[in-house]
């Protein structure tokens, strides 16, 4: 893939085969970028951003999630934080910067900066999150993204365990991500907006768990949410795209 295509011609994945994105030492205040982001489209894209198509009908993860569900917190949350974060660039510098560049320049700022942090990184958390399922998901990881999580968990149900109890365990709002670090797999959890790749690790699925995710399903309910999500809903062919490999 070219590094430097029009957003518009990027295929949709994989993530990260941004060879060179993530260059600056942590917490240099700007993440090189050379000749562009070779990521996802939506990424890539600039201010004003407008919401992601959702690569699904509002029902089609019935019965797991509801579209009552789904038309509030893609419709009305996801919405909200593009709405909000466009508001917050207008006439700044981060206008001239694309999504993924204004979230990484943004990362552990406070003031005007954290408000820009948390909404961009909240239109990427989500759009990553819609990807993160498909109506027929579940079942088996593809071979090689099997092969390294066998190397990382032990098994693949040990894996499904852990990210399990990521999703189960963060306290309060925030995602549980299966994340690659170096070349290993692992599952982690994020407070409120926080991205991993802020911290230079690489996302293959993230599980939202603000309760705006499952509350109207299963109300208190977050373990049957993430174990509906986790043995039905997630696609693992994304995962395994994510790897870049
Ligand atoms: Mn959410």
């Amino acid at each position: 893939m070219s590094s430097n295509m029009n957003p518009k011609e990027m295929p949709d994945s994989p993530l990260l085969t941004r060879r060179g994105f993530l260059t600056a030492s942590a917490g240099a205040s700007l993440f090189m970028v050379a000749g562009g982001i070779p990521g996802i489209a939506w990424a890539a894209k600039k201010p004003p951003f407008s919401l992601p198509p959702l690569p699904y009908a509002e029902d089609a993860l019935e019965p797991h999630i509801s579209s009552k569900t789904l038309k509030l917190h893609y419709g009305k949350h996801h919405q909200g934080y593009v709405d909000k974060a466009n508001k917050l660039v207008k006439g700044t510098k981060y206008e001239k910067m694309t999504l993924e560049e204004i979230m990484l320049n943004t990362a552990g700022k406070s003031g005007k900066e954290e408000g820009i942090y948390n909404n961009t990184a909240q239109i990427w958390n989500h759009t990553f999150y819609w990807k993160s399922m498909r109506p027929d998901g579940g079942r088996k990881p593809p071979k090689n993204l099997m092969k390294k999580i066998e190397a990382s968990f032990g098994s693949f149900e040990d894996c499904k365990k852990q990210l399990g109890q990521a999703a189960k365990d963060q306290f309060g709002t925030g995602y549980a991500w299966l994340i690659k670090d170096g070349d290993t797999l692992k599952a982690i959890s994020t407070e409120d907006a926080e991205n991993p790749l802020a911290k230079g690790m690489t996302p293959l699925i993230t599980i939202d768990v603000w309760e705006h995710a499952y509350y109207l399903d299963y109300q208190n309910r977050r373990a049957e949410y993430v174990d509906a999500v986790i043995e039905n809903l997630i696609d693992w062919e994304f995962a395994a795209k994510n790897l870049g490999e």
